[in-house]
């Protein structure tokens, strides 16, 4: 039986990032990194952007070349699913039934589409969107001329809207709450998203909820039906209604999972020398008392460097304020801080300018930004939360002074 000192199963951002650090901190024990996608590790984020509207070669997505894991020293088993962990035996079967021992296992399996109990999610024409394969099949479907109906108005929903556009499909959001982005961004963010959907085309309905799903004459899906008992006809559906952890392996092994696997600020769960990171934990955040699941890169990149330092031996930063970015059309959208979890909210600029920025206090603290085409309000917003920076709120809102006069102090 084969034996590593780090098994790493998932060879998605986290994974692969954990395998870098490890070699970046100075680790010279044997690595190996598990994927049950048929290949090299990727960037996920423009599979709903960018990917969609040009066509690029997908290896110009791979986070490193093939080289890179040769000349680490990192192996790789790529096409290969992690199928049961033991941690009182230090042990991990995979689908085929090759048996691998570790000193230190990273759980790094990711979240997977959240797909809704609607009769007809299982058409053909309807689709989700989480990996390569995903994304390639809903390329094809993106035909100009064609109609999509995207359930879901949050951040994946919107992007593949603003991608379907440039590419003259015809899109309608379904989104079942009052607005968009109800769950990860502010209400002056998502009307500013919204407006310019409107503006390119997009028939956005929000308090809308999709019922059923109807095959047209030719057996793929043709129609939605929403709850009013209105009927929407399609040639295509995206399922965009969220992620679920993919913490079965983990469950499976007695690990503690509250929708997705419980670790401490170091990646590690409650079994000894058993660690994960990325979409599939719920951990620690930055300033705050409550645990979370992140589902950003930055989240991603931040664990692996602290599972590395962790299992290397080596001290430990304070944990980083969360950031995520989004693209729909020309707008660059960047959220620093957990923009919901503030109190009062100032704006900066205005939501039909060029650039705006929305900041969160608590108290007189700093503890989120929000960020349409505004840069360096979110650079330096990020900077102050990061800080604890007190700030005064009628200077942070006065465009006519220079942001940093905002800072009353630090700590
Ligand atoms: C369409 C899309 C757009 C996004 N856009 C942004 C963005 O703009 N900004 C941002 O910050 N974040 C974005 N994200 C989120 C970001 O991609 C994720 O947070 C990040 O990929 C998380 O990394 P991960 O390694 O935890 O999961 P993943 O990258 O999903 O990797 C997990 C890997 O593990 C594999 N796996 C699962 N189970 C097993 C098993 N049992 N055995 C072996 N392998 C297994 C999976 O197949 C997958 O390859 C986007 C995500 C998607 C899907």
């Amino acid at each position: 039986m084969r034996r590593y000192d780090v098994i790493i199963a998932g060879a998605g951002h986290a994974g692969s990032a954990v395998a870098g650090e490890l070699r970046a901190a100075g680790f010279t024990g044997t690595i190996l990194l598990v994927g049950d996608e048929p290949r090299l590790p990727y960037q996920r984020p423009p599979l709903s952007k960018g990917w969609l509207t040009a066509s690029p070669d997908p290896e110009a997505l791979e986070l490193r070349p093939a080289a890179f894991y040769a000349q680490e020293r990192i192996d790789l088993l790529l096409g290969s699913r992690a199928e049961k962990v033991e941690p009182a035996a230090n042990l991990l079967r995979l689908a085929d039934g090759t048996e691998l021992t570790w000193r230190h296992l990273v759980l790094a399996t990711g979240a997977g589409p959240r797909v809704p109990r609607l009769p007809g999610v299982g058409l053909d024409g309807v689709h989700v969107l989480r990996d390569m394969d995903d994304a390639t099949l809903l390329k094809a479907a993106l035909e100009s001329g064609q109609r999509l109906v995207v359930i879901g108005g949050g951040w994946v929903g919107l992007e593949v809207a603003a991608s379907a556009r440039a590419r003259g499909v015809r899109v309608t959001v379904l989104e079942a709450r009052p607005r968009l982005l109800a769950r990860t961004a502010g209400p002056t963010v998502a009307a500013c998203l919204e407006r310019h959907h409107l503006s390119r085309g997009v028939d956005i309905r929000t308090g809308a909820q999709a019922e059923r799903l109807f095959a047209g004459p030719d057996g793929r899906v043709g129609a939605v039906r929403l709850a009013d008992g209105s009927c929407l006809d399609c040639d295509a559906v995206l399922l965009a209604v969220g992620a679920v952890p993919r913490d079965a392996l983990a469950r499976a092994a007695g690990l503690v999972c509250r929708d997705g696997v419980l670790v401490d600020a170091q990646g590690a769960t409650d079994a000894p020398g058993v660690y994960a990171v990325g979409d599939v934990t719920v951990r620690p955040l930055a300033g705050e008392s409550f645990s979370g699941r992140l589902e950003s890169i930055q989240s991603a990149h931040e664990q692996a460097r602290r599972t590395a330092a962790a299992i290397c031996g080596r001290p430990q930063r304070p944990l980083e304020t969360p950031w995520f970015w989004s693209e729909q059309y020309e707008l660059r959208i960047q959220i620093a801080g957990l923009p919901l979890e503030a109190g009062t909210s100032v704006l900066r600029g205005e939501p039909d300018g060029p650039g705006f920025a929305v900041f969160h206090l608590r108290g007189d603290r700093l503890r989120a930004v929000e960020a349409v085409s505004a840069p360096r309000e979110f650079a330096l917003g990020r900077k102050l939360i990061g800080e604890g920076a007190r700030v005064l709120a009628s200077a942070l809102g006065d465009q006519t002074r220079p942001l940093r006069e905002a800072v009353l102090g630090h700590g």
